[in-house]
């Protein structure tokens, strides 16, 4: 089993899930006391919060080009970054890293061309919503993507790092999700993008009808998938 290095942190209530799932997984393959290798560098979201706010993206490669040359220095074998949003930043990431590391938009096309989908509606924050860099890596493997309109892209970043990234949890904050992924599968979305590894907390498949991509489960299946390959 390789070990799998962790950029956590952002925020710390994801990076949780990205725990238990990679262990659970683990053991669903191997079974028995089998149970994940692995490291994680968690940072500080307060300082990441403010540079992306400040626009000072640079400084957040810089943390995270850091964090992953101390988890390659401490043996880890396969990279994940447990964000979708700070795949912005992943090229200054892996400046002089040489471990494999796993994108979460690639690992998530992967999925969604599985499933023979071609139109896909994408939840995030509004840089992952409103920006080229996650969308392009979608766009790439030619599947279309619907965002909300620039009101609700602003409700449903709100939510995230106001609520989600607090680890708050609201029925009120559910409906407004639901009702904004429901008026992207009116539009023509077959599939949904939970692109922000919070939203799981909050929308859960039964809440919508057509098939969602949760990118924290898809991020550390795949993650533990390359672990595990011989
Ligand atoms: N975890 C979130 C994401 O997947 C948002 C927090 C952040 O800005 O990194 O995009």
């Amino acid at each position: 089993m390789k070990r799998i290095g962790l950029i956590g942190g952002m925020s710390w209530e994801s990076s949780a899930e990205y725990y238990k799932i990679l262990n659970e997984e683990v053991k669903n393959v191997l079974g028995g006391f089998n149970c994940a290798e692995c490291i994680l560098w968690s940072v500080n979201f307060e300082e990441i919060e403010l540079y992306q706010r400040t626009n000072e993206w640079e400084k957040c490669g810089q943390i995270l080009n850091n964090a992953a040359k101390n988890l390659e220095k401490a043996g880890a074998e396969l990279i994940i970054l447990c964000t979708n949003t700070m795949h912005k930043v992943s090229d200054l990431l892996l400046k002089d890293v040489s471990v494999p590391f796993l994108h979460i938009a690639d690992m998530t096309a992967d999925e969604i061309l599985k499933e023979k989908i071609d139109i896909v509606g994408l939840l995030g924050t509004k840089y992952t919503m409103s920006e080229d860099f996650y969308k392009l890596k979608l766009i790439e493997k030619g599947i279309s993507v619907i965002i909300p309109e620039e009101r609700e892209q602003n409700i449903v970043n709100e939510i995230i790092y106001n609520e989600l990234c607090k680890g708050i949890i609201k029925e009120k904050s559910r409906k407004e999700y639901i009702k904004i992924i429901d008026k992207m599968i009116k539009n023509g979305a077959e599939g949904i993008i939970l692109g922000c590894t919070e939203i799981g907390l909050l929308i859960k498949q039964r809440d919508i009808s057509v098939k969602i991509f949760d990118t924290t489960i898809i991020h550390a299946k795949k993650a533990v998938e390359a672990a595990l390959k011989q």
